[in-house]
């Protein structure tokens, strides 16, 4: 066979094979050179899940005539002027997208440059270019893609259903919408609107913080942290959310260089990192971040979609990136998220509340003060006596805090968040008054967490303190734990627990942490042999700090069914107050719930 060089036309479906798989790579591409020209309005209409159409509308600063003949030419792009490839300041540079698009479907471009009276419309249709023609148009650019694959029928069959592509599309317009809060973007799909985002006003976070609460939700806008953290001329900033908001997937963590959505793995890395310690290996945060570095810090054309990129610095970024969250954890101290209570009042709330209200809403009505508030009588009737069989006090269930006296309740409550120690039910929780509400703590889960943050700290510090045991405590367990005990043996010292070999199969345990005092020994040092064994050889303890820490802070923590003093639940009250990350357990579970005075009203129907 002859060499030959390819035509024009396959060169550009080959280059459309690349980047646009998807509607919603079409949508990136045409939304991207949107905001790159300057939109501030964006409009996407969407049918058939986009097979069969496609359109994005801007205001941007639009084309002249001759303008619109150039850009659908391959590798033409008005965004490299000084043909700099190190310094871009655009989402687009590579001049492919609108000849790549033209190739595989019917594209129609129509725009009208800024100032200018005329505005025009050309067509590019399976590669073959149109004349320029008159047309109205307001200023911006309108494309509009139809029969989408058209073309390449081999593509078509990797479609997925109209509904599956046009989530997809979706994601593609929150992300962007993300990092371009002032601008406005509507999404329309078989003429249902999908989307409206209002430009959002304010400073950049206050904008970011509106955008982000109508794309993740309220619940994530209520629940985040603010980032904002700088080191050298990499600016890192952004909203996370705290741990006890944590998802199953990864999929509501986004992620942007230089306002470019990024699904990169050194800053997934980077964010699983700093949330480690705060969350169970399958559970993950949500979070939206934003780092600005220098054009020249970053290299965005290792992928043909950007999506992915090079940094020159790749320990400075992820530093940064943890480092900034973890303070911004750190910070947050007891703060669990407000989603606990509200799933607490779910939990208690009858299902059939609200539709038994619909179906009788007359028995509700003549109730003074009551109006349009479900009377729960009936509900109460069906279950009311096995949810108050749950009230009836087992011997075992003490009431241990003594009254407190109505003046110095008042204002000592007002001085803690986590309020005045009450009660302890079933010996296991502690209820708590604060000054709009009750705090219910797990305290097993919160002491654990106490002593693990105590433990880590004196890690970093001066090292664990030890304290020896007046009789070493002899462990029986298999060879095999044994040895892998004892294979550990200076690096256990390092955690405070000192053990020597006492024949085969037996461990003499000398030292064990002071931090976690009077401690079944025997079983901590079982546990700890079944993490090793669990681990393996290769991995050092020091990266295993976290669960290591966590079987010990697990044993040396107050049980679930230990009667504590008064003195003692405010004292665990005031020290979970004080501890980074005491909002949560090492699993990311909450260790304490608060309700507020108006959610228990509305509970009674109150309000
Ligand atoms: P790139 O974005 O990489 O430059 P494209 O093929 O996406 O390549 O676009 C080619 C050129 O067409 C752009 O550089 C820009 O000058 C022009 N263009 C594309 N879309 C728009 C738009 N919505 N408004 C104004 N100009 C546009
Ligand atoms: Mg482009």
């Amino acid at each position: 066979m002859p060499i030959r060089h390819l035509p024009d036309t396959l060169i550009n479906q080959i280059a459309a094979g690349e980047v646009i798989e998807r509607p919603a790579a079409v949508v990136k591409e045409l939304v991207e050179n949107s905001l790159d020209a300057g939109a501030s309005r964006v409009d996407i209409v969407l049918r058939d899940g986009g097979r069969s159409y496609i359109s994005i509308a801007d205001n941007g600063q639009g084309m002249t005539a001759q303008e619109m003949i150039i850009a659908l030419d391959r590798h033409a792009t008005s965004k490299l002027p000084d043909d700099d490839l190190v310094h871009i300041g655009s989402f687009g540079f590579r001049g492919e997208a609108l000849p790549s698009i033209g190739a595989v479907s019917r594209l129609s471009l129509t725009s009208r440059a800024r100032g200018a009276q005329d505005s025009f419309v050309v067509r590019l249709e399976g590669g073959r270019k149109s004349d320029v023609a008159p047309s109205s148009h307001p200023q911006g650019t309108k494309v509009e893609v139809s029969d989408l694959f058209y073309a390449t029928p081999a593509r078509l069959k990797f479609l997925k259903t109209a509904k599956s592509e046009a989530r997809n599309v979706r994601e593609v317009i929150d992300r962007l919408a993300m990092a371009w809060p002032d601008v406005t973007f509507s999404f329309t799909n078989d003429d249902k609107t999908v989307l409206t985002y209002p430009a959002e006003s304010g400073d950049l976070f206050e904008q970011r913080l509106s955008r982000l609460a109508r794309i993740m939700g309220e619940d994530f806008s209520v629940n985040a942290l603010r980032i904002d953290a700088k080191r050298d001329h990499y600016h890192l900033t952004g909203y996370a959310g705290l741990p006890t908001i944590n998802r199953g997937t990864a999929q509501h963590q986004y992620l942007f260089v230089n306002n470019r959505p990024v699904k990169d793995r050194l800053l997934i890395g980077a964010v699983r990192g700093a949330y480690a310690d705060f969350l169970a290996s399958n559970r993950h945060p949500m979070l939206s971040l934003f780092l600005n570095l220098p054009p020249e810090e970053v290299d965005v054309n290792v992928h043909p979609a950007k999506a992915e990129v090079r940094f020159r610095d790749n320990a400075l970024v992820r530093g940064l990136i943890v480092s900034a969250l973890r303070h911004a954890l750190a910070q947050a101290g007891h703060r669990a998220s407000t989603t606990v209570a509200e799933q607490t009042l779910q939990a208690l709330r009858p299902e059939d509340w609200s539709g038994e209200y619909k179906q009788n809403p007359a028995n509700y009505k003549n109730i003074k003060g009551m109006e349009g508030v479900p009377y729960r009588g009936s509900w109460l009737e069906q279950r009311g006596n096995a949810l108050l069989a749950g009230f009836d006090m087992p011997p075992s269930a003490r009431v241990d805090a003594q009254p407190v006296t109505e003046e110095n309740t008042v204002t000592a409550v007002q001085d803690f968040p986590l309020g005045v120690a009450r009660a302890q039910l079933h010996e296991t929780y502690i209820v708590a008054q604060t000054r709009d509400g009750l705090v219910l703590v797990d305290q097993h889960a919160a002491h654990e967490r106490l002593v693990y943050e105590r433990m880590k700290k004196s890690m970093q510090g001066e090292g664990v303190k030890r304290q020896a045991l007046l009789i070493p405590e002899i462990v029986e367990m298999d060879d095999l734990s044994a040895e892998r005990l004892l294979d550990r043996k200076t690096e256990l010292e390092t955690f405070g627990l000192v053990i020597e070999s006492f024949g085969p199969g037996a461990i003499a345990v000398q030292e064990v942490p002071a931090l976690i005092g009077q401690t079944d020994v025997r079983s901590l040092v079982v546990d700890l042999a079944d993490d090793l064994a669990n681990y393996g050889q290769t991995v050092s303890l020091q990266e295993k700090l976290q669960e290591i820490c966590g079987t010990m802070a697990c044993h040396g923590s107050v049980r679930a069914g230990r009667r504590l003093s008064v003195e003692e639940m405010n004292a665990l009250l005031r020290q979970m107050e004080q501890t980074p990350h005491s909002g949560q357990c090492n699993h990311g579970r909450p260790t304490y719930v608060e309700l507020k005075l108006s959610d228990i009203e509305k509970l009674f129907g109150r309000r």
